[in-house]
């Protein structure tokens, strides 16, 4: 099976873009994963964020597809939400791809622990902003991702050199502070975690809701950021 017949299976599902990135282990996050806060929802293992082995043995390449947000008329929750639960939809695009493929594979949308955004780049679909965001052209960052680990052996895509404006306005427009230089991000001063935390909020927690104009989520740094306003 070809890259580009996997290309055309990716645009015939609805995908609105696909690339290939290697499946290795990827331990250049290492040291980014040990400097952060651990997230709410990523329990700290490390083996299992780095390592795709561990969800399919044979992995030998993954298939990246980006979805662009569905529209939706909630305006009170963040863009990502706002056509709906996304998992479920994107789950079945992905399903009729692995349909027509060849060898074994295993879909994964925000389910496994890998750095689905790294391996996006890796798979040469966008570049990173101070925000943590990805960016791919055309998309801004208002895209979800959604992976196909296979065992076919596939060309990988060459990662984006762009780089973003480093303008700061991200920095600056967080309502909790947490994000930093060196793509600091502390998961418990962000205002999209703590609007998803079951435990309870401490006061300066609160605080930092009180400036989000969401009740899931938090699109500000998006917003803010030129990329979006580009795309
Ligand atoms: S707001 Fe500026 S610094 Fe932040 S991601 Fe966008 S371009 Fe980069
Ligand atoms: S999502 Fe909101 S709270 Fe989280 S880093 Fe971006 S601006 Fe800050």
């Amino acid at each position: 099976m070809t890259k580009q017949q996997i290309l055309c299976l990716a645009k015939n599902a609805g995908a609105d873009k696909c690339g290939i990135a290697p499946a290795r282990i990827y331990e250049e996050l290492l040291p980014i994963l040990e400097k952060r806060s651990p997230t709410p929802f990523v329990k700290p293992d490390f083996a299992k964020r780095i390592n795709p082995y561990l969800y399919l043995k044979d992995a030998k390449s993954v298939i990246v597809c980006l979805f662009k947000y569905r529209e939706g008329d909630d305006k009170t929750v963040a863009r990502y939400a706002r056509g709906g639960d996304y998992h479920p939809y994107i789950k079945e695009k992905l399903k009729s791809i692995c349909e027509n493929l060849q060898g074994k594979h295993k879909i994964l949308v925000d389910s496994g622990s890998l750095p689905e955004k790294h391996i996006a780049y890796l798979a040469g679909l966008g570049y990173f902003g101070k925000n943590n965001l990805l960016y791919s052209e055309g998309l801004g960052s208002y895209f979800n991702i959604g992976l196909i680990l296979t065992d076919l052996e596939l060309q990988p895509d060459t990662p984006l050199k762009r780089k973003c404006q480093q303008c700061d306005r991200c920095i600056k427009a967080c309502p909790g502070g947490a994000l930093g230089d060196g793509f600091c991000l502390e998961a418990e001063k962000c205002a999209s975690y703590l609007t998803q935390k079951e435990e309870k909020l401490t006061e300066e927690q609160k605080e930092i809701l009180k400036g989000n104009p969401y009740t899931l989520g938090c699109d500000i740094c998006a917003d803010v950021c030129p990329l979006n306003k580009e795309k």
